[in-house]
This record gives structure tokens, C-alpha cells and sequence, in this order.
């Protein structure tokens, strides 16, 4: 019987003293010139060392996941926990609330007062959001004027109390214009519970709180309409994605 060796199972690009007779140099200026400019500092370590270079990367990853304006998640991650967050809900049965938010007028600050003076607000209502809510829900930028905050764990019955004290605190932010005006702002709110009986998708979800958020708008602004109850408001298409493929497709 051969001695075992286990110098087989060695992958010659991962074992460090293996020359590679494939590689190459790493074209890295634009990754670093990126971190630069986004403000970060270069990662540590010996420049194309293992550990400089899983720096690069963990940095680069942190980098496409942020919104640049607000430094808040963006929507492509905040896509990505909205769906770790139904896996979390279909398996645990715990309330997860998702909210959206979209500031009242913002059109009318930036033809009053100019581009940078709304840029400025977008970041305040940013930090405001992000000081209101607890370090296990993640706010995010997913457009314009508009954010989405994700609450795990979060009871129906605190729902509109944790929907109302943040849109309490947006309306009490004061912004500074670079002119010196000082501005309030407000936002509309729509919410909505993660379905618990049925997996429900990120964009299922978001719709869901959309249709909340228009009737705030439509009820005047300034205001929070949340779903009325966590498990009867499933939508068609949500029962859909239950049924479809399972053994309930005769209750159809
Ligand atoms: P409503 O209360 O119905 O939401 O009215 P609104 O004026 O906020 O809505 P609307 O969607 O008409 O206006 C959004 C504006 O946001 C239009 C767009 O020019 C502006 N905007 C989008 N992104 C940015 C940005 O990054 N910076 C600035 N300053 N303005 C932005
Ligand atoms: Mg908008
Ligand atoms: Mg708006």
C-alpha cells in the first residue's frame, strides 16, 4: 500500500511555495485608485501579500455594497438581506417589519435652493434614519429621495410605534444649507411584515410597502401607513409561490 501524501491535495495555486507557471500580475491601480477616492484607507499589510490582498477585497466588497452619497447600504445589498431575511423568517416564524420611505416635496429643495442643498438633506434624513433605529436593523438608500429600513424581529404591535418615532425624528431634523438657510424636511412611510406562513420574495416584500407608502402620500405626506396585520395581507402572488409547487395546488 502507497504512503499516503497528502502533497496531492494541495492545489498548486493555493500552496504559496508552488511556482505558478499561470500566473500573472494583478492589474490592481483602478481597485486601488477606487478605495482612494471613496476615502478608505489602502488595506494593511505587505503590498500582494495574502493578507493586503483579502484586505483589497474586503474592502472593495464593503465599497459596492454602499450607497456613495449617505454611506448607507444600497439597494443591491439591501436586496440581499431582504433575502437572507426570508429565509430567517420561513424558518424561525419571528416578525420582520420592512419599511420605505420617501422625503415629502424633495423636488421643491432642490429647485429652491439648489442640487448641493438636496444632496445635503438626502445625507441628514441618511444619518437620521440610521441614529433612529436599533444596530440589527439596516437602513438603506434604494433610490433617489428613498429608503428602506429592515427591522428583524420587530412584533406587529410595535410596528407603527417604531414607524411613527422615526418619521417623528426625520420631521425634527433641521438641515444647513451652504447659504445658511436652515430647512426642515419630512418623510412618507409605507410598511409592511414579512409573510410568516409562505416565502415571500424581495421585491413581493417591497411592493407590499410600496402600496403602503402611496396611500401615505395620497392621505397627505408626513404620515406612516403600515399593512394592517402580518399574516392576512399575503399577497395573490405570494400565495402563489406556496401553492404552486406544493401539495395545496387543489386548494387553488
Ligand atoms: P413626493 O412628495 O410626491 O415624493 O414629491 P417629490 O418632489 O419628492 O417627488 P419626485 O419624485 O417628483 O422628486 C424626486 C426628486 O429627487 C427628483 C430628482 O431630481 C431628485 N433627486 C433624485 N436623486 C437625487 C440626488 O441624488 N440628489 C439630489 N439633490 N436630488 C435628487
Ligand atoms: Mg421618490
Ligand atoms: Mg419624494
Amino acid at each position: 500500500m502507497p504512503a499516503w501524501d497528502d502533497r496531492r491535495f494541495v492545489s498548486p495555486t493555493l500552496d504559496p511555495r508552488a511556482p505558478d507557471p499561470h500566473r500573472q500580475t494583478l492589474q490592481l491601480d483602478t481597485a486601488l485608485q477606487l478605495l482612494k477616492a471613496s476615502g478608505q484607507a489602502g488595506p494593511d499589510g505587505e503590498p500582494g501579500s495574502d493578507r493586503w490582498l483579502q484586505g483589497l477585497i474586503d474592502a472593495l466588497v464593503d465599497l459596492s455594497s454602499r450607497d456613495a452619497l449617505t454611506g448607507l447600504a444600497n439597494r443591491r445589498s439591501f436586496e440581499l438581506a431582504l433575502t437572507r431575511e426570508i429565509d430567517r423568517v420561513a424558518r424561525s416564524g419571528e416578525p420582520a417589519l420592512l419599511l420605505v420611505l420617501d422625503i415629502d416635496h424633495f423636488k421643491r429643495v432642490n429647485d429652491t435652493y439648489g442640487h448641493a442643498s438636496g444632496d445635503l438633506v438626502i445625507r441628514s434624513v441618511g444619518r437620521t434614519l440610521q441614529d433612529t433605529v436599533r444596530p440589527m436593523d439596516l437602513v438603506a438608500r434604494v433610490g433617489g429621495e428613498e429608503y428602506a429600513i429592515l427591522l428583524p424581529n420587530c412584533p406587529a404591535a410595535f410596528g407603527p410605534q417604531v414607524a411613527e418615532r422615526i418619521r417623528a425624528c426625520v420631521a425634527g431634523t433641521r438641515v444647513e444649507t451652504p447659504s445658511g438657510q436652515t430647512l426642515g424636511v419630512t418623510v412618507s412611510i409605507g410598511g409592511a411584515f414579512a409573510p410568516q406562513w409562505v416565502r415571500t420574495t424581495p421585491t413581493l416584500w417591497l411592493e407590499r410597502a410600496d402600496l403602503q407608502l402611496y396611500q401615505a402620500k395620497d392621505e397627505g405626506r408626513d404620515r406612516c401607513c403600515l399593512e394592517p396585520a402580518a399574516v392576512s395581507q399575503v399577497s395573490a402572488e405570494e400565495k402563489g409561490l406556496l401553492f404552486a409547487t406544493s401539495q395545496f395546488q387543489e386548494l387553488l
